[in-house]
């Protein structure tokens, strides 16, 4: 017997074709049209298609995520389907897979898949990467791995993945620890386990979250905006270790002082932010004003899952020991 997949279809450069009227590539096919196009696909499993979206990445929001990730649990629910492929724009895949990561509790293999070129281009790299990834969610080599991301023959956490380069087909890569396993043909080599993983349970998000990257000789005006403005949680995407300009620090104080949630993370593509330096605006003067430390996690991830904590009601005490520990 076959095993049986689940593919959640939802746009992204793999359903593109290239719109003379537009005069660009958009969104076009349809997952039976995609499917119809990876010859011997339907040799290695049973499949449920499933036509969610055909959304460009850039328009995929956390609302959205939260209805996908309701949907995937619905299908991993059902004891006949023995794991889920989701194709997705490239552009916010890893925040949408990571998203997904927090939120399902499955041993099933959820893996996440893209394309680099469209389907006009003669290197449509598409049909390759979905029986790759279709290969990882028929493996039992694969489950309780959590959600992962199977592209240009490697298999890369969720947690860890990020889009490194605007147009390589080898975009995807865990810069810190590297990849999770190989696919080689029709084998799936797994050769560790994800880093940290965690589940937050909710099925809520909240939405007034905001990310201010910093600049040298940056101040807090777009701090104290978004205390304006209601933010319930603020992401700092500081330099090096995890400091920030001073003229930052006094919003900075007034923020934490009323409760707001800010969560420190760094410009760096790599390595943990870290309170190592004391001086006016460094880390440590920061976790002394209660600022908490993302981690390795990179600003557009810890802003997915500050909005999952807060939606599920953390309190900042749940906040920090969900971020830190
Ligand atoms: N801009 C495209 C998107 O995210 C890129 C891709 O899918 O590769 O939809």
């Amino acid at each position: 017997m076959k095993p049986r997949i689940a593919i959640f279809f939802t746009g992204g450069t793999i359903s593109m074709s290239i719109n003379p009227t537009m005069g660009g590539a958009a969104p076009a096919l349809s997952g039976e049209e995609i499917v119809a196009r990876v010859e011997g696909l339907r040799n290695i499993a049973d499949f449920d298609i499933l036509n969610f979206a055909r959304l460009p990445g850039p328009h995929v929001t956390p609302a959205i995520m939260l209805e996908l990730a309701q949907a995937v649990n619905a299908e991993l629910l059902k004891p006949h389907v023995d794991g889920v492929v989701i194709t997705h724009g490239t552009d916010t895949l890893e925040e949408t897979a990571y998203f997904l990561d927090l939120v399902l509790q499955s041993e099933k293999p959820v893996v996440f898949v893209g394309a680099m070129r469209n389907s006009s281009e003669l290197s449509w790299d598409g049909p390759a990467n979905l029986m790759a990834a279709v290969r990882v969610a028929a493996s039992t080599e694969a489950r309780e791995l959590g959600v992962v991301v199977a592209m240009s023959e490697k298999i890369i956490a969720a947690n860890e993945v990020t889009k490194t380069h605007t147009e390589s087909v080898d975009t995807f890569q865990s810069r810190d620890f590297g990849a999770l396993g190989l696919i080689d043909k029709d084998r799936v080599l797994i050769a560790r386990r994800p880093t940290e993983r965690e589940h937050i349970a909710t099925d809520h998000l909240e939405s007034r979250v905001e990310t201010l990257k910093m600049v040298s000789g940056g101040d807090g005006k777009f701090v104290d905006f978004a205390i304006a403005q209601g933010t319930r949680g603020i992401v700092l995407e500081g330099f090096g270790r995890g400091n920030i300009p001073p003229a930052y620090v006094p919003a900075v104080e007034r923020a934490a002082q009323i409760g707001i949630p800010i969560v420190l993370t760094s410009r760096c593509p790599r390595g943990r932010v870290l309170d190592t330096y004391a001086y006016d605006g460094a880390g440590k003067t920061l976790t002394n004003r209660g600022v908490i430390l993302g981690g390795v996690l990179p600003s557009h991830k810890v802003r997915i899952k500050l909005m999952l904590a807060l939606g599920a009601g953390y309190d900042l005490a749940q906040i920090r020991q969900s971020f830190e520990d």
